[in-house]
């Protein structure tokens, strides 16, 4: 018995030294990779893939699981063993449930319906991918059944993303959210105050790299077991111990670079911040898509988009674009960083609206794996629900419903994380803020060290001890909920457009 749970820990971190080999070759697929060389990369991929698998699915962790919960297990175990033994307990169930036929068919389908919906959405003909989407959700409801979900297979969905989530729960933080939001839109929308996104142009790209280099460094993260590349789609992947992030640069959208720059930051600064000692067990993993969401957009937005950050970045900023930022005033270079506008698309929407493009997505969704929905009548739902929430209606498919990669991958349940990581995040930064009244002197100075350690301390030294309820729970002392969410936002954005600018003609924040 003495023996198992190291020996246990050892099966554990060496599957998950294959698995960050896939990830590195992943990344280097999406940066580097020659473009005649993608076969053996997928070759490479797929041997690798099984590898992982056999490792993951070793049947020597099941045996030392089972011997590890008896009661006499449990008791040879610390707390902090026993969060391991039971997280193991879940991946290694739904490693293993899964036959391998059907993890085969579930890649094939997704291989082919990322293909069709590629094609599709140039071509904006939903009906091309219909019958993959269709396929995709069939496979989603087997899945379920399979690991004994089977009665509430988007709930499963969820959970896949976010562990002790389900669609009840998101849908009464939704619906309490959007009665809150709205308003604040309108608000908005009514306002005579309007962000200039003409106002930046011409953004030498050599020096937005130096310029993100310098912020993300002061943010923290660590440039030694960490980088910065170029890529198609921004992403972040790896582990702590290397931390693999990209961007994209555009001269005349030097911001979108940056925040995207930033948000990925806030994800390499959690996992940069997991414990090192644990790595590839689940003490020194991550505690699902909500909690990493509320990371990087605590970073991004709460952070990134304030007053004091800029009070110290401003100047660094301009001594780099000098002719670009000339007649540009700093109230409206703020503005410019705080614009709010409805678009049609998620991915360039502002912090409030992509509230409602989430809510979008969960609600059709949600209405899919009832059946209440068909896949067919998919376009004009999404269409309607775009009108009701965001006032906007797609011209076409291709920025309705065919917008985002997920369904084509079968990744359903995944949207609800980004909305309840904003809400996450705004319950964090109230907390925070009572911890540490003078946090916006610290970032007026350009340090942000005590915010990074009490995210340390609070957040990433967890590991996945708790999910994402039970973490806010124990960090605020509250339930999660839109409120802070709601509060922040109106603290924000009330200042720039709401009722105090046309009163005084000041912008005070
Ligand atoms: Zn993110």
């Amino acid at each position: 018995m003495s023996d198992s749970y190291p020996e246990l820990i050892r099966l554990l971190k060496r599957a998950h030294v294959l698995g960050t080999v896939s990830g590195l070759l992943g990344w280097d697929e999406q940066v580097f990779l020659p473009p005649d060389s993608t076969d053996l990369r997928a070759e490479q991929l797929a041997l690798l893939a099984e590898l992982d698998h056999e490792a993951s699915a070793d049947p020597a962790i099941g045996r030392l699981l089972t011997e590890l919960e008896t009661p006499a297990g449990l008791a040879s175990l610390d707390p902090a063993a026993r969060v391991v033994v039971r997280e193991a307990r879940r991946d290694y169930d739904r490693v293993t449930r899964l036959p391998p036929a059907f993890v085969a068919e579930k890649a094939r389908l997704s291989s082919a319906a990322y293909h069709a919906w590629a094609d599709a959405r140039a071509k904006s003909d939903f009906a091309a991918f219909a019958p993959f989407l269709q396929q995709h959700l069939d496979l989603a409801r087997r899945e379920a059944e399979l690991l004994g979900w089977g009665d509430r297979p988007y709930d499963y969905a969820i959970d896949q993303h976010d562990p002790g989530m389900d669609a009840a729960r998101i849908a009464a933080l939704f619906t309490e959210l959007k009665a809150g939001l709205l308003p604040l839109v309108r608000e908005i929308a009514a306002s005579p105050v309007r962000a200039n996104p003409a106002l930046l142009r011409g953004f030498p790209v050599a020096d937005q790299l130096v310029f993100l280099r310098e912020v993300t460094a002061a943010l923290g993260f660590d440039y030694r077991r960490g980088r910065i590349d170029v890529s198609l789609h921004p992403f972040c992947s790896g582990p702590g111990a290397d931390i693999r992030m990209t961007t994209r640069f555009d001269p005349d959208s030097p911001l979108d670079s940056l925040f995207g720059s930033i948000h990925e930051t806030g994800h390499g600064l959690y996992e940069q911040g997991l414990p090192l000692d644990h790595q590839g067990t689940p003490l020194g993993e991550n505690a699902g898509m909500a909690v990493h969401e509320s990371q990087s957009r605590l970073w991004e937005n709460q952070v990134a988009r304030g007053r004091a950050f800029w009070r110290h970045f401003e100047p660094r900023f301009r001594a780099l674009f000098p002719g670009p930022l000339a007649g540009v005033s700093s109230d409206d270079l703020y503005l410019a960083i705080n614009a709010v506008e409805p678009t049609l698309i998620r991915v360039e929407s502002d912090e409030i609206h992509y509230n409602l493009h989430i809510l979008l997505r969960f609600d059709l969704e949600r209405r899919l794996f009832s059946g209440e929905l068909a896949v067919a009548d998919l376009p004009a739902a999404w269409n309607a629900l775009s009108k009701e929430l965001l006032g906007l209606t797609p011209a076409n498919n291709r920025e309705g419903v065919l917008q985002d990669v997920h369904w084509s991958g079968g990744a359903f349940g995944y949207f609800p994380s980004y909305c309840l990581g904003n809400m996450m995040a705004a319950q964090l930064w109230d907390r925070v803020r009572q911890n540490i009244p003078a946090l916006q002197e610290d970032f007026g100075r350009g340090d942000f060290s005590r915010l990074l350690a009490w995210l340390r301390t609070h957040i990433h030294a967890q590991g996945r001890r708790f999910d994402a309820r039970a973490l806010v729970r124990e960090v605020t002392g509250n339930e999660l909920s839109p409120q802070p969410l709601l509060a922040y936002l109106r603290e924000r954005y009330q200042p720039l457009y709401g009722s105090i600018v046309k009163e005084s003609g000041a912008r005070i924040q």
